[in-house]
């Protein structure tokens, strides 16, 4: 996984590399956001339920506060990797600035198996964890957010830890809680229906109807799920879905309230649960005969190996980092239309925004709200990118890195270098 991470760094860097080409940019400061701006490591102790006491390892990484508080998720993973940390929270910031939203980018994790622990045992470590980074977290400092394998529960006892520290209750120092405690309506589907959001502007752009367009999506977890719901509201047929084990196909369009009860039921994707579905694997979803191909699962799946053999007109990037460099190139030539993660994914972020900005204003906003401001900003940001796509004629991706890191990049000329 250390190697992986030192790859998935690598990759993030050259994306900057590859963008200082478009932009006035003195060297000192591309060298300074190619690099995190902070990093904290911590070792802490947790009581185990028999009695013994283990180490863990956590991270903290913030990439860049110039536009807005540091921002970004916590994971949980075995395979949590400092480098792989640092491509993250370097991602974090350009998606921010590609949707305008006044925030930075930061990661952070615990190397531990959560589906090993109990509960307790994860309150304990969750608890701890968050008295080791209380020195760099904060509401106007860094706000964390739920990712891989840490959900509402485990914000609830950050947002717990950290308030009891302070002796008053800090709603504000993580987004992603549960409703109960500040959570904002809208925030468990947000990036989901982000992914369709921007799919219709890119089919719209393209003259693509999307009544009957075909679907296939890597993933049903979050994003996938959710994703594959709206985009059945809107007319468009899932012709296959999958999760770690596998999925299924259906050429004509599975029947996805089969396939998300079987999921449920049985937490994988059995043929035999949904009429008319047959086995597919995680490989050959990718390369399925298809309008729209959304890998909503892990990074680095579209290779320069399958690329070649992907034959959706448009990519969608519902996960982070899932197309590599050689593979980005072998698409743009094939004329397959790619709609970044920075902005394709953007939605979960702009409505932790929201659930930020409710808490210090003290302020609950209904659904409708929350939708229709969701809704404006990924339009709005769309339009932007296809602008610069069109002017520069350069891929999705890189209009998008243009307009990301071109703000940033502006931020910290404005703001100078001290002293
Ligand atoms: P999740 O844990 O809810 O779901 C992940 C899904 O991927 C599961 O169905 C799992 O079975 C599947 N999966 C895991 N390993 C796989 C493999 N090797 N091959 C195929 N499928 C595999 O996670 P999520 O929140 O849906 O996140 C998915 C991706 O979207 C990640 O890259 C995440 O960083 C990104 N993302 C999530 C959000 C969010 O708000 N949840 C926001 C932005 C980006």
């Amino acid at each position: 996984m250390a190697q992986k991470g030192a790859q998935i760094l690598e990759m993030a860097r050259k994306q900057v590399d590859l963008v200082a080409r478009y932009l006035d940019v003195d060297q000192g400061i591309l060298e300074r956001i190619k690099s995190t701006k902070r990093e904290l490591t911590v070792h802490f102790p947790v009581k185990m339920d028999d009695g013994s006491v283990r180490v863990f390892t956590g991270y903290r990484i913030q990439h860049d506060d110039s536009r807005g508080p540091f921002k970004g998720g916590i994971r949980y993973h075995p395979d949590v990797d400092l480098d792989e940390m640092r491509a993250l929270a370097m991602w974090m910031t350009w998606k921010s600035a590609v949707v305008n939203i006044p925030f930075g980018g930061a990661k952070g994790g615990v190397k531990c198996n959560p589906k090993e622990m109990s509960l307790g045992e994860l309150e304990r470590l969750t608890r701890r964890f968050t008295w080791e980074i209380s020195i760099v977290i904060g509401p106007d400092v860094d706000i964390p957010a739920p990712d891989v394998y840490t959900n509402p529960q485990v914000m609830a006892w950050i947002m717990d830890t950290y308030s009891v520290f302070q002796g008053h209750t800090v709603p504000g120092v993580v987004t992603g809680k549960p409703l109960e405690l500040g959570g904002s309506v809208g925030r468990h589907e947000a990036t989901g229906k982000g992914v369709v959001i921007t799919t219709l502007k890119a089919c719209e752009y393209l003259n693509l109807p999307i009544e009957g367009a075909r679907v296939a999506i890597q993933g049903c977890g979050n994003v996938g799920s959710i994703a594959a719901q709206y985009f059945e509201r809107v007319g468009a047929r899932v012709i296959a879905i999958s999760d770690s084990k596998g999925g299924l196909y259906n050429p004509n369009g599975l029947d996805l309230r089969a396939v998300m009860n079987c999921k449920r039921r049985y937490d994988r994707l059995l043929e035999d649960e949904v009429p008319g579905a047959e086995p597919v694997t995680n490989e050959e979803l990718l390369e399925l005969e298809c309008d729209i191909l959304v890998p909503a699962a892990i990074e680095g799946v579209i290779t320069k190996e399958n690329a070649p053999r992907v034959k959706a007109k448009v990519l969608v990037e519902g996960a982070n980092g899932p197309t590599t460099p050689e593979a980005d190139e072998i698409l743009a030539d094939k004329g397959v239309f790619v709609v970044p993660d920075i902005l394709a994914n953007a939605g979960g972020v702009v409505v932790s925004y929201f659930e930020w900005v409710q808490n210090l204003q003290e302020l609950l906003w209904s659904e409708e709200e929350v939708a229709t401001r969701l809704e404006n900003i990924l339009k709005r940001s769309f339009d932007e990118v296809v602008a610069i796509y069109e002017e520069k004629k350069v891929t999705m991706r890189m209009a998008a890195y243009i307009l990301g890191v071109g703000r940033v990049l502006k931020a910290h000329m404005l703001r100078g270098i001290y002293p």
